[in-house]
C-alpha cells in the first residue's frame, strides 16, 4: 500500500483524461491507473503494421469472446495512454438536442431515458472543444445543435475527392459539410497536419492528431498528477459500501500493486467497466444491478465505397473530410416511418493492410490490392438499447491476470437494420455523383463505438448511475466513460463522452 490520493482514475480515455482534467486544475492528488503503455511516435507510425490488431497496443492478452454479432469469435482492445483516441479519426460531433429526448421508436421496451439534457452539456462542449482545439466550420450542418461559441480552430482545406464529394452532395440538394475534426491545421507554435493517408486507426506520426496523450495527459502529469501505465486494474474491493481500495497488476515489475484514495473513478470504457464491476460483484448491490453490462450499443456502421476506374485519391491527401446529417432526423426523399436515421460522413481510401484484416478470406486479399480504386462513404445509424445485447462475463475462463472473460451477445433490431438501409440509398447516389462505376457496401461489425453498458438515469431500479455519473449504492465511485450513455445519437461518440465528464469532474472536483 502506498500513499493516499484524492481520486483514483482507471482508464486514460476521454472519460478518465477529461476527469483528471477537473480534478487536477482543482488542485487535488490524482492517481491515474492506465493497462497500456505510452505510444511511441515516429515514422514507424506511418507503417502497415501500425494499424488495427497489427499494432502492439492491440492487446490480446485479455481476449473478449463474441458470441453474437462480431466479425470474428474473439476480440482484443486498443489499450495505451490516451485510450483509442491515439488511433482514432478525430471526428467531434456534438449530439443534437432532440438526442437527449429519443423517440419512442428508438426506446422501444428498454426504460432508457436521459436524465439531463443538452442544455446541461453545452458549456461543457465548448470546454472540450477548446482543449481539443476542434477545426470546424459553424452555420452550415442543417441539424446543428445551438452553440455558444465559434469552433476553437478554423477548417482545413478539403482534399480533391473531398470536393467531388462536396459537388455532388450539392447537386442532390444536400447541405454538405466540414466534418468537425480533432486535428492541428493552424497551430503553430507545434506540428501541424501533414495531411497523410494514415490517420484514422493509425496514431499520428507527427502528434498533429489532438489526441488525448498529446494534448491532455503530459500537461496534467506536469501539473502533479501521477500516471501509472502498464497497470491494470483487477480488483475493486468494498466493505460498507465504499471502495476501500484498489488491486492492480503492475505488467513492467510483474507484482501486484495496491492503492486507495478518498474517490473512484472508473473509466475503462464501455466493455471494461461493466467487466470490472461484474467481477466484484458490484452489481449486486447497486439498485440497477440488472441493467450493468446491458443495453450495449455500438451504432450500426456500413462503408459505401466508389469502385473508380483509376487511383480514387490521385493526390494521395488526408480526405475524411466531409459531413452530410441531412437525413439524420429523415428526408422528404426517403419513405419510411422513422423518425431518425443517422449520419454520413468521408471514409478515405484504406490502407492494403485494414482491408485484408477486415475482409477475411480471398475477397480480402484481392481488395486489399485494389483499394487504391476506392473511396466513400460511412453511414453511421442509431441503434436501439436491447436489455439483450450485452457483456457478461464467463467466470471459468480467467485472463493471465485472473479476470474474467468478458462475453458478447449483440444483434441489431429491425429497426436499426431498417434506418441503416435507408441511409445507404442516398449515400450510393452521392458516390455514384462523384465518378465511382460501381460500389461495394461493407458493413463494419467491430465494438469501436460500444456504449451503454452502466446507463445513467432517473429511475434507480432501470439505472446503475444517477444523473451525475454516482454508481448507485457505493458513495465514493463515479463510471465516467461510454457506459453512461442511455441511447447511442447517429454521430461519433468521443465529444459527448468528453463533454460529459467535464461536467462530471467540476461536481466531483467540488
Ligand atoms: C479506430 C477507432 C476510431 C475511432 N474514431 C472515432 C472518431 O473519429 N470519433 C469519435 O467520436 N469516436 C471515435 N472512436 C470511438 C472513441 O475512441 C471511443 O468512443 C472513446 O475512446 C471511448 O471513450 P471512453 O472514455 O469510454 O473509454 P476509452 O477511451 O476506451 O478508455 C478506456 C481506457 O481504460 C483502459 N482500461 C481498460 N480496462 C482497464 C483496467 N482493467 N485497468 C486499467 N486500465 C484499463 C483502456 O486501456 C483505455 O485506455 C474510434 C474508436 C476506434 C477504435
Ligand atoms: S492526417 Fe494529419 S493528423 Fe492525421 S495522422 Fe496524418 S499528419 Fe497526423
Amino acid at each position: 500500500m502506498t500513499e493516499k490520493y484524492d481520486a483514483i482514475i482507471i482508464g486514460s480515455g476521454f472519460g478518465g483524461s477529461m476527469t483528471a482534467y477537473k480534478l487536477v486544475n482543482a488542485g487535488k492528488k490524482v492517481l491515474m491507473l492506465e493497462r497500456g503503455d505510452w505510444v511511441k511516435r515516429g515514422p514507424e507510425n506511418w507503417e502497415a503494421s501500425q494499424t488495427l490488431e497489427l499494432t502492439p497496443q492491440y492487446d490480446k492478452n485479455s481476449p473478449l469472446r463474441v458470441d453474437s454479432g462480431g466479425n470474428k469469435p474473439f476480440m482484443g482492445q486498443y489499450s495505451c495512454v490516451g485510450g483509442p483516441s491515439v488511433y482514432y479519426g478525430g471526428v467531434s460531433f456534438r449530439f443534437r438536442e432532440k438526442d437527449f429526448d429519443p423517440p419512442a421508436d428508438i426506446i422501444g421496451n428498454s426504460g432508457a431515458e436521459w436524465p439531463i439534457s443538452y442544455n446541461d452539456l453545452e458549456v461543457y462542449y465548448d470546454e472540450a472543444e477548446k482543449l481539443l482545439n476542434i477545426s470546424g466550420e459553424s452555420g452550415v450542418d442543417p441539424t446543428e445543435p445551438h452553440r455558444n461559441s465559434e469552433f476553437p480552430q478554423k477548417k482545413g482545406e478539403l482534399a480533391a475527392v473531398s470536393k467531388k464529394v462536396k459537388a455532388s452532395a450539392e447537386k442532390l440538394g444536400l447541405k454538405p459539410f466540414h466534418l468537425p475534426l480533432a486535428i492541428n491545421y493552424h497551430d503553430s507554435s507545434r506540428s501541424v497536419c501533414q495531411e497523410c493517408t494514415t490517420c484514422d486507426t493509425f496514431a499520428c506520426a507527427v502528434h498533429a492528431k489532438n489526441d488525448l496523450a498529446t494534448l491532455i495527459i503530459p500537461d496534467l502529469i506536469s501539473k502533479g498528477m501521477e500516471l501509472r501505465p502498464n497497470t491494470i486494474v483487477v480488483e475493486l474491493l468494498h466493505s460498507n459500501n465504499r471502495i476501500t481500495s484498489i488491486k492492480c497488476f503492475d505488467k513492467e515489475k510483474e507484482e501486484s500493486c495496491e492503492f486507495t484514495a478518498d474517490k473512484i473513478i472508473l473509466s475503462a470504457g464501455a466493455i471494461g467497466s461493466p467487466s470490472l464491476l461484474l467481477a466484484n460483484n458490484l452489481d449486486k448491490i447497486n439498485s440497477g444491478g440488472q441493467v450493468i453490462g446491458r443495453h450495449l450499443m455500438r451504432h450500426l456502421n456500413a462503408i459505401i465505397f466508389g469502385i473508380y476506374p483509376g487511383k480514387a485519391d490521385k493526390e494521395q491527401r488526408f480526405h475524411k473530410q466531409v459531413a452530410i446529417l441531412d437525413y439524420y432526423f429523415g428526408h422528404p426523399t426517403l419513405k419510411t416511418g422513422l423518425s431518425k436515421i443517422g449520419s454520413l460522413q468521408q471514409i478515405p481510401t484504406p490502407n492494403p493492410a485494414i482491408v485484408e484484416n477486415e475482409v477475411p478470406g480471398v475477397f480480402g486479399k484481392i481488395l486489399g490490392k485494389a483499394v487504391t480504386l476506392l473511396t466513400g462513404l460511412l453511414a453511421i445509424a442509431e441503434d436501439q438499447p436491447q436489455f439483450e445485447n450485452r457483456i457478461e462475463l464467463d467466470r471459468n475462463v480467467l485472463d493471465k491476470f485472473g479476470l474474467p472473460q468478458p462475453v458478447i451477445n449483440h444483434q441489431y433490431s429491425p429497426r436499426d437494420l431498417e434506418a441503416l438501409k435507408v441511409l445507404i440509398k442516398p449515400a450510393k447516389k452521392i458516390i455514384a455523383g462523384t465518378g465511382a462505376i460501381t460500389h461495394y457496401v461493407h458493413h463494419i461489425r467491430t465494438f469501436s463505438h460500444a456504449v451503454g453498458t452502466v446507463r445513467m438515469g432517473i429511475d434507480p431500479s432501470q439505472s446503475a448511475l444517477d444523473r451525475d455519473c454516482k454508481f448507485r449504492g457505493i458513495e465514493n465511485l463515479w463510471v465516467i466513460d461510454g457506459s453512461f450513455m442511455p441511447t447511442s445519437s447517429a454521430v461519433n461518440p468521443s465529444l459527448t463522452i468528453a463533454a460529459n465528464a467535464l461536467r462530471v469532474g467540476e461536481i466531483i472536483s467540488k
